[in-house]
């Protein structure tokens, strides 16, 4: 058994690290997270220049097609500094390449994966609907009617991550009136520019610098060649293209507990209380040691399922539990990192506040802790809690 990285892995480490302890300092992230709603075009651009987008694209449209580990590596250092950037990046070199070279047709792969890689092109995921983002057969309403060379779409999506700014809503809707719910849904990319597409903000408490949306779309048209995937099967393929989500995901949890963890060591140290730093207090050394084995944890399960995932092996029910013990790792550090800073840890001032933030967000997102809980056990064998 070997759970050493590579010597190219570590350099990777070493370089991402380097680059967003400048680029993403907390100065900077803080200044975002008040003033943006998704990162801004200059810093956009670093991410760019370093080849960031190219990652997991396939070496024959330009990418260098890199597997989940290698992406994880570098991914962790950026989620460690700024998750809303992380989710920023991710939803399009993410999702959005996945979507398009599992899905796309050579013409599409062609025209878009390129493009990704540039920087040019930002998608998100649009598939929850406001009757509820767990039960997707039952919550979707978003229709698009095949009218021969076009979809005509209608309906409403919500919370949906960088929609704002992206070129294309990678779209869910049911286009199949007559099928059974897990073969009427089809993916189609609608572009933000479409007329008939209005996005309007929610407004929420975690990562504000990457801004999670509501769309509306009335009578949009948009051309048949749009469609990604089979018709009728986007149910089973949103499936399989969403799994490795859960892994980036984690990641985002991981992140959120080393920053905390790391924030609240050094605060320790310095923080003066009855004449002598506070680390000297067991109790806050507990909540310490807790934050450092709930990391350990979180950090060995994502890297497991991304190298399952990189060796062709099953790998869901692995990113479940990533997801799950990240997610819990990061609302415990939360909590806890903000008792050491006392007054200060809901302060905008610390870093440690956007963190505690942040990690709400992903209590419930892609998946809830409720249902990986209930997949877990459903998929030995216990009774489903859906159809
Ligand atoms: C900030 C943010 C960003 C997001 N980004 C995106 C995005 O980019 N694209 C996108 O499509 N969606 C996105 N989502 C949606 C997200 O995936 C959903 O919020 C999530 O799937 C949960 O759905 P819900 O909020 O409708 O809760 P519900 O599905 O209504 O669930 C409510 C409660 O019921 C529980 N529950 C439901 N069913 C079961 C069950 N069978 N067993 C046990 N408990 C159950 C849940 O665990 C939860 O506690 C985002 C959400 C947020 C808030």
């Amino acid at each position: 058994m070997d759970f050493g990285f590579t010597e190219e892995q570590i350099m990777m480490q070493q370089l991402t690290q380097k680059f967003c302890e400048k680029e993403l300092d907390y100065e900077y992230v803080r200044w975002m997270d008040e003033h943006v709603d998704f990162p801004p075009d200059e810093l956009w651009q670093k991410f760019v220049d370093m080849g960031t987008f190219y990652g997991a694209i396939p070496a024959e449209y330009g990418g260098q097609g890199l597997g989940q580990v290698d992406i994880m590596v570098a991914y962790e250092q950026i989620c460690k500094r700024s998750m809303s950037v992380a989710l920023a990046i991710g939803v399009t070199a993410g999702f959005g390449v996945r979507f398009i070279n599992e899905l796309g047709t050579p013409a599409q792969r062609e025209k878009y994966l390129p493009l990704i890689g540039q920087g040019k092109f930002k998608t998100c995921m649009a598939l929850t609907e406001p009757a509820g983002g767990t039960d997707i057969l039952g919550a979707i309403k978003a229709t698009a009617e095949d009218k021969g060379d076009k979809w005509v779409i209608n309906g409403q999506k919500i919370f949906i991550t960088g929609a704002h700014v992206a070129d294309s809503l990678i779209t869910v809707c049911r286009t199949e009136k007559e099928a059974k719910p897990s073969k009427s849904l089809s993916i189609i990319m609608v572009p933000r520019e479409t007329p008939g597409v209005t996005i309007r903000k929610i407004g929420k408490i975690s990562c504000h610098h990457c801004e999670s949306v509501e769309i509306f779309y009335d009578n949009v048209e948009v051309p048949k060649e749009n469609m990604l995937g089979t018709r009728g099967n986007a149910f089973y393929e949103i499936m399989t293209v969403l799994n490795p989500e859960r892994i980036g995901v984690a990641m985002m949890g991981v992140g959120i507990i080393s920053a905390i963890y790391d924030l609240c060591f050094k605060y320790v140290q310095e923080r003066i209380a009855f004449g002598g730093p506070i680390s000297r207090f067991q109790i806050l050394q507990n909540y310490l040691a807790d934050m450092y084995i709930n990391l350990e944890n979180a950090r060995n399960l994502t890297y497991k399922s991304a190298w399952l995932c990189d060796h062709g092996k099953p790998f869901h029910l692995e990113a479940t539990m990533a997801k799950l013990v990240a997610a819990e790792g990061a609302r415990h550090a939360a909590t806890f990192g903000s008792e050491i800073f006392g007054g200060y840890g809901i302060c905008n001032e610390y870093p440690v506040s956007m963190f505690a933030r942040d990690a709400y967000q992903i209590q419930f997102s892609p998946i809830s802790n409720e249902m990986s809980r209930n997949v877990l056990m459903q998929f030995q064998g216990l009774p489903k809690s859906w159809p």
